[in-house]
């Protein structure tokens, strides 16, 4: 399978529509809620569709601002179409609803975004939708597969074990049993893997994290054939979590560097996950570059880079490890991943807290399980920062 790849000039070019009635070099941000018509008779050949115009209507519907970012998120990805979302929940949620009904099955694999799980379990449940959570491989998932499947969802690499899974066979498993598959590759981005290049039906972005890249934001995005995600917007312009032009402007800015970003964003995760392996302070380490990580030879294989989140048990209990945390400089305790600044959790509170130790620990959460979303700082000083903390542990 033929993998092209992306850099700095598709970032910035790829998918970027010229604005005839503009001189502006970036694209103009629209803030308009309705859009206008000359006349009666020009609203009525657009809703009859005899003439097409960039606006819709009314801004639910769709944004200038807000469509100039799904073009250029379409040709990064290779998709004919893209759509935003408020959120990557937005998106994850939207998508759901349109693909299940009640009676229908879907395959979730285990090391995933919690809230996704959570959706699955407590809000399709209420639908009469069933849920498998399986782990990251796939022959479990080809084994959970019933004739009432519709959907399978995985994320490559996974959160926060960076496990991959081999989205060719996923693709070819989806097609043969007629399944919707669906990468969430927010740990990827199209910089390090395409999935809709290996046949899956749609790839999605939390937009929020490489994507947007700045920590400023929060977006989602679906992409896939135009089939395929029409009707996906269709029922988003129902329920209303539209991504807002003020948010697509600046994710359009943040696309232009995400080449560089996750360039660098690769080398500084290579250059940490080694350095961490042969810390005697650090008694393992999942990083998709290193030899050791389980999924090494297909991440080798499907990866153009192994992304730059690390993933680390410090040889501490849970307060060493609090405090090992707290000791690092550079890396700020916050969610998320994918932004310029380094970020850092102990897995087991970030995003767990709410759940008893025992039941933590269930979904390999750890005490001493530390995720490390390096941003674009230079990797010598993270180095340095993580020994110095690791020092005192
Ligand atoms: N998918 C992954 C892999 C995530 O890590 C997250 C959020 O952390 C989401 C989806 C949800 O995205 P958002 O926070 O933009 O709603």
């Amino acid at each position: 399978m033929g993998r092209a790849r992306i850099g700095s000039t598709q970032c910035v070019h790829a998918g970027a529509e010229r604005w005839d009635t503009s001189s502006s070099v970036v694209t103009p941000l629209v803030r308009s809620a309705p859009f206008q018509f000359e006349s009666t008779a020009a609203l009525v050949d657009y809703l009859e569709g005899k003439t097409t115009r960039r606006q819709p209507e009314y801004g639910r519907m769709g944004n200038p601002t807000v469509a100039s970012v799904e073009s250029r998120i379409a040709a990064l990805e290779g998709a004919e179409r893209a759509q935003l979302f408020a959120s990557g929940m937005a998106a994850v949620t939207t998508l759901m609803l349109h693909v299940l009904e009640s009676g229908d099955h879907v395959i979730l694999t285990r090391d995933c975004y919690k809230r996704t799980r959570d959706f699955c379990a407590q809000s399709l449940a209420k639908f009469g939708v069933d849920a498998t959570v399986v782990d990251v491989c796939l022959e479990e998932v080809e084994r959970a597969v019933r004739p009432e499947t519709r959907l399978i969802f995985t994320e490559t690499p996974t959160n926060p074990n960076l496990y991959v899974l081999d989205v060719e066979r996923l693709a070819r498993l989806g097609r043969s049993r007629d399944i919707v598959t669906v990468v969430d590759s927010t740990f990827a981005t199209p910089v390090n893997l395409r999935p809709l290049e290996h046949g899956v039906d749609l790839v999605l972005h939390s937009a929020t994290k490489y994507l947007g890249g700045h920590n400023d934001l929060i977006a989602g995005v679906l992409a896939g054939r135009e089939e395929v995600v029409q009707p996906i917007s269709d029922l988003l312009m129902t329920m209303g979590g539209i991504c807002d032009p003020d948010t697509a402007f600046l994710l359009e800015r943040g696309l232009k560097t995400l080449a560089l970003r996750v360039g660098k964003q690769n080398e500084n995760g290579q250059a940490v996950a080694e350095f961490l392996e042969s810390h005697p302070g650090v008694s393992s380490v999942l990083y998709p570059g290193l030899l050791s990580h389980p999924h090494h030879e297909l991440a080798r294989r499907l990866l153009e880079g192994f992304g730059g989140v690390v993933t680390f048990q410090v040889d501490a209990d849970f307060a060493g490890t609090a405090g090992f945390v707290d000791a690092l400089e550079i890396p700020t305790i916050a969610p998320s991943l994918g932004g310029a600044e380094s970020l850092v959790e102990q897995c087991a509170i970030m995003g767990y807290w709410d759940l008893p130790p025992e039941e933590r620990r269930r979904w390999g959460m750890e005490d001493n399980l530390v995720r490390l979303s390096l941003g674009i700082e230079d990797a010598d000083d993270l180095i340095a920062d993580l020994e110095q903390a690791l020092g005192k542990l």
